[in-house]
């Protein structure tokens, strides 16, 4: 009734987010609430306008969900992120969120809302600054203790008494949980911040894999595992050797570390028109379902008692995310409960 859409209107007119309601059909901004008006003034003339999210640079945003696509398929649109330009030349970021109804008064209309995430942004930015800088200052002096305990674990500086010995290497095996650590934080904020080289070229796929396995035979060993590799597709892939090799590792060492002791870890692939699957299958517990929307984020462990058992980060598959999205590549994984798991790389072959 009538006093219900007057409260509606008022709620609309206070709201602290920005508002702006859209015709379907003519694509044209019917109304906008003072917020949004502060916002965009006159440059938002349709919805257009918001197809065109940029990054931080002012920058296109590539790969990114289409506003009126979304709204077209569902309806509804949660959470998109971007940058976009106000009247005053200024970059700033938004958060989306939308609506389409299909019918108001006569017509098909979409809510758009728009959300102003500046401050979220610049605690975002002194957050990883603040990791970044204290991540290095302590990385030069954990070096030099993990190398002395190193020498002193290992008697290299003389035999020491029994009790002493075995202090010194559970402190060595310490300090270097915490070098990986402090890498891992490093890594992800300079792949956060855009600041890691990326340098793709043509690799054969067989010999990255090679590399890889060697690289981590050692630690398989230990763990009693036995790493089988298929025989691979001949392909090239366009890659960062090094960063593909990070990644790679990421995944076998958690295949390792995840796996009883005396089972195999399988390493195949299979090659479609323009990407090549490799997978990495283990036989351990597998991932829980329900930790499926956490086991990519930042610091997420199933079970953080984990942490002491397998000495992770919670990084590795974070990284590995970012690693692939930066070479034009995803990762993800597959698990039967009870019955292991199978992660793999996605790779764009080459040419
Ligand atoms: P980390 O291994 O350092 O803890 P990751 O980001 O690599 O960090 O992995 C996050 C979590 O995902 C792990 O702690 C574990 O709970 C789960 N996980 C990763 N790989 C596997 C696997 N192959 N099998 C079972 N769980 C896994």
């Amino acid at each position: 009734d009538r006093e219900m859409q007057q409260r509606l209107w008022g709620l609309f007119e206070l709201a602290p987010m920005g508002i702006g309601l859209f015709s379907v059909t003519s694509n044209r901004l019917l109304r906008a609430n003072p917020t949004f008006e502060n916002q965009f003034g006159r440059s938002v003339q349709s919805l257009d306008f918001f197809d065109q999210p940029l990054d931080v640079h002012g920058e296109p945003l590539a790969n990114r969900p289409r506003v009126q696509e979304t709204l077209r398929e569902h309806a509804r649109l949660s959470g998109l992120e971007g940058y976009f330009m106000t009247p005053g030349q200024e970059l700033a970021p938004v958060m989306l969120h939308g609506l389409q109804l299909d019918d108001y008064g006569n017509e098909p209309v979409v809510w758009l809302i728009t959300e102003d995430i500046s401050e979220r942004k610049k605690v975002d930015h002194l957050k990883n600054e603040f990791i970044s800088t204290v991540s290095h200052e302590l990385r030069t002096p954990l070096t030099s203790i993990s190398g002395s305990l190193g020498l002193l674990a290992n008697n290299a500086v003389g035999e020491l008494p029994e009790k002493a010995s075995k202090l010194a290497h559970i402190a060595y095996r310490n300090s270097q949980q915490l070098t990986f650590l402090i890498n891992d934080l490093l890594d992800m904020e300079k792949l956060v911040a855009g600041k890691m080289p990326f340098r793709s070229e043509h690799h054969v796929l067989q010999n990255l894999v090679r590399e890889s396995v060697e690289n981590i035979a050692t630690f398989a060993q230990q763990r009693d595992i036995h790493l089988q590799v298929a025989e691979l597709p001949a392909v090239t892939v366009h890659v960062d050797r090094q960063r593909l090799n990070q990644a790679i590792t990421n995944l076998l060492s958690n295949a390792i570390k995840f796996s009883p002791a005396g089972s195999s870890v399988d390493i195949f692939a299979s090659q479609r028109r323009e990407s090549v699957r490799l997978c990495i299958r283990d036989h351990g517990e597998g991932v829980a379902p329900h930790f499926r929307e956490h086991i990519f984020k930042k610091f997420s462990q199933a079970d953080s008692s984990d942490r002491r058992a397998s000495g992770g980060t919670g990084l590795g598959l974070a990284i590995t995310r970012e690693l692939m999205a930066h070479m034009k590549g995803s990762v993800d994984y597959e698990s039967v409960p009870g019955e292991g798991a199978t992660f793999w790389l996605e790779l764009p072959v080459a040419g």
